[in-house]
């Protein structure tokens, strides 16, 4: 009996792995402080930082930035890549030429048509027949496909999509559906799978075209190359009076019926012998954005990997106007190199992590998890070894329906219930040895409707199988992705004491002897 006393204190004890050594988590936490997060925040949410808009200067100020604190504090590089920062394309576009000829006549760029930068790819196509398919929407629910043979010809279709008793047919709300929003290159999509060689669209609330419209589709935004729609085929925009000469139904009447978003049935078909050619030529720029990234090498487990992260990246600068993302995510980026040095100098004092742990700031939130999009399709380090991602994207503030002083206290914890069991047993147990904060798991909660947990970049680690939490303030209402996102409204001691917090969890992650187990199953959950 008396043995057995001991014992049940050592499986207790063995919880944490403090152990059977100093526990010196505490020591190092204590470097994380208020003073050093004001210091890297003033200057990445600064003017000169511009709102660090992925792809421009700003950005990349940032990362420099970051990169030198990692280096300053003894980070190392990861091997395989040739610096602190990991390099992914983006692209931009710009228009050089486009030419539509119809029955051996140029029709009028600019007047009768005109061309996007955006969507299209450079190429020409060349037909002999065009063929009207309605809105060009081919879902389960609605297809304006059928009966229709459209391979080898030219689809004509209006932008837009039907609705019966004023819902939206295919999403059954008073939203449209993916075929409204993006629209052009889902319909592009549908007709190549089709078989058909071009597209000549009409939008029903354009019916000519502003220098505006024809300057600003010249150039694309800056984009991430992914392809969600497959492969598209060419298009032209038509104006309404261009498209009234190559209809043969009275267009005035369809375009009636289309403004009031009805189905358009079997009467309006029609297929007509034309001779269409078009010609089109984009120019393409590469900008190199990216995600800075620096290790501190583990000991006995150094092939195992725990990750923080952050994104770097913000709105940039609108109209003159600094969009500063000091909470968002100026707050996380600062946690994450304040959390580096922390581990940085137990490493130095001989008390380094046993697993390597990886400061990841990622750039593209913004814009659509590009960066972490990027990284988990291009991992530097093996995903099935990496325990844990813990994300932190805006830790800095109070939440809008928080205002008194005894629910300050607190952070809202995503991911908890998600892909390991271990998640909540450590992060609380933590936190309830050293900050004593209290978790609000509302954003967990299924019927959530802010699916939170598949919209920020940890999502991209959690869809490889890298269990994940997620720490949050909860939505800022007024100052949310606006100019007023400054460092002069961040709450210095609790967004300090949540990021000792992490840092806490990180280092149990990081020391314990095994890695998170991946016992629950990722379900996107009712919505
Ligand atoms: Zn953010």
């Amino acid at each position: 009996m008396k043995k057995i006393f001991p014992l049940a204190i050592i499986l207790l004890c063995m919880k944490l792995v403090t152990f059977g050594q100093a526990d010196n988590a505490p020591k190092f936490a204590a470097t994380i402080t208020t003073q050093d997060l004001k210091k890297h925040l003033t200057i990445i949410a600064g003017d000169e930082m511009e709102g660090r808009e992925t792809g421009t200067e700003g950005q990349r100020k940032a990362a420099a930035y970051i990169e030198t604190q990692f280096k300053s504090f003894g980070l190392q590089q990861a091997d395989q890549l040739k610096g602190y920062q990991q390099l992914y394309p983006l692209y931009q576009d710009s228009l050089i030429s486009s030419e539509l000829i119809i029955d051996g006549k140029t029709v009028e760029s600019g007047k009768d048509f005109y061309s996007q930068a955006t969507i299209s790819e450079t190429g020409k196509f060349k037909g002999k027949k065009i063929i009207f398919v309605g809105y060009g929407i081919d879902d389960s629910s609605y297809s304006d496909y059928t009966g229709l043979e459209v391979k080898g010809k030219i689809v004509v279709f209006f932008l837009g999509e039907p609705k019966k008793d004023g819902k939206y047919i295919i999403s059954g709300t008073g939203r449209g559906s993916a075929w409204s929003f993006p629209g052009t290159g889902k319909k592009l999509a549908a007709a190549a799978a089709k078989g058909a060689i071009g597209a000549l669209i009409i939008n029903p609330n354009q019916p000519t075209f502003t220098t505006t419209t024809i300057e600003s589709n010249k150039k694309s935004n800056v984009y991430y190359p992914r392809s969600t729609n497959g492969k598209m085929i060419n298009h032209a925009i038509l104006s309404h009076s261009f498209a009234g000469t190559i209809f043969t139904n009275n267009f005035d009447s369809l375009l009636k019926t289309v403004k009031a978003g009805q189905p358009l049935d079997k009467n309006w078909a029609f297929e007509k012998k034309v001779k269409v050619s078009f010609d089109y030529n984009k120019f393409r720029t590469t900008i190199n954005a990216s995600n800075v990234i620096g290790i501190i090498e583990g000991t006995d487990k150094k092939d195992e990997f725990v990750f923080l992260t952050s994104h770097y990246d913000h709105l940039g600068k609108r109209n003159g106007v600094i969009y500063y993302g000091a909470d968002d995510d100026g707050s996380g980026t600062c946690a994450v190199i304040e959390m580096a040095e922390a581990f940085a100098q137990a490493k130095a004092a001989g008390v380094g992590p046993r697993r390597t742990v990886v400061f990841m700031t990622v750039s593209g939130e913004e814009k659509g998890l590009w960066g972490s999009e990027y990284y988990s399709d291009h991992p530097v380090f093996p995903l099935d070894k990496t325990s844990v991602d813990l994300n932190t994207d805006m830790v800095g503030r109070i939440d809008t329906e928080r205002q008194t002083a005894d629910t300050l206290n607190y952070v809202y914890v995503i991911g908890h219930d998600k892909l390991s069991s271990d998640l909540p047993v450590i992060n609380e147990g933590v936190n309830k040895k050293y900050t004593n904060l209290v978790f609000d798991y509302k954003y967990d909660d299924p019927k959530d409707q802010n699916r939170i947990y598949f919209r920020s970049d940890h999502y991209n680690f959690a869809r490889k199988g890298v269990p994940i939490l997620f720490f949050y303030d909860g939505m800022l209402k007024a100052d949310y992705h606006k100019p007023t996102d400054t460092v002069d409204k961040i709450t210095w001691e609790l967004y300090e004491k949540r990021v000792k917090m992490i840092f806490h969890t990180a280092w149990e992650i990081a020391n314990r002897d095994e890695m998170l187990k991946r016992d629950i199953p990722l379900t996107e959950g009712t919505r």
